[in-house]
């Protein structure tokens, strides 16, 4: 078996620690718990009969252009880019962001979430993703489980390949 460090990123409230919490205990909250400080939680996956134990970085952060830190960012082999398909806010400089993320944590895969799928028609989220315009986009929602598992399987397979 290996161990990968993941950490997560992206703004305040776009629900990193609740697709943490989903995939790891199968569990959601709609109370709104701010992370303090950083959370580290653990799972193992199965890549093509290899364990892949995925360390999971949970960390707090109202906006990931601030400098992400040190500490934190340190010996990751892969990251979750988390936006709010409900908040354009949170996804208008995806490009730029991940750009910045590219520079300060070089060489590792980043798999792009469009999280909380569920608040939105088809419709809606089909004009989020034209917006974003970025074809590495997996729809997920932390509420209902919608893609949540493949997401991070999707990454735990890059991070070994
Ligand atoms: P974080 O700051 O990125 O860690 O965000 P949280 O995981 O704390 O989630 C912020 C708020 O959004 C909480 O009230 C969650 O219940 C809610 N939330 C998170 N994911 C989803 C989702 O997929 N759908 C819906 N409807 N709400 C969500
Ligand atoms: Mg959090």
């Amino acid at each position: 078996s290996v161990s990968k460090k993941v950490i997560l990123i992206g703004h305040f409230g776009v629900g990193k620690s609740s697709l943490v919490k989903r995939f790891v205990h199968q569990k959601f909250s709609e109370d709104y718990i701010t992370t303090i400080g950083v959370k580290i939680d653990k799972k193992v996956v199965n890549v093509k009969g290899l364990s892949v134990n995925m360390i999971i970085w949970d960390i707090a952060g109202e906006d990931s252009q601030q400098k992400v830190p040190a500490s934190y960012r340190l010996g990751a082999h892969g990251a979750l880019y988390v936006f709010d398909v409900s908040r354009p806010s949170t996804y208008e400089k995806l490009t730029e962001e991940l750009a910045f993320l590219n520079d300060i944590i070089p060489d590792i895969p980043i798999q792009i979430l469009a999280n909380k799928c569920d608040l939105l028609s088809e419709e809606e989220l089909k004009e989020v993703l034209e917006k974003v315009a970025n074809p590495q986009v997996f729809q997920t929602s932390a509420k209902t489980g919608d893609h949540v598992e493949e997401a991070f399987e999707l990454l735990a397979k890059s991070m070994v390949s």
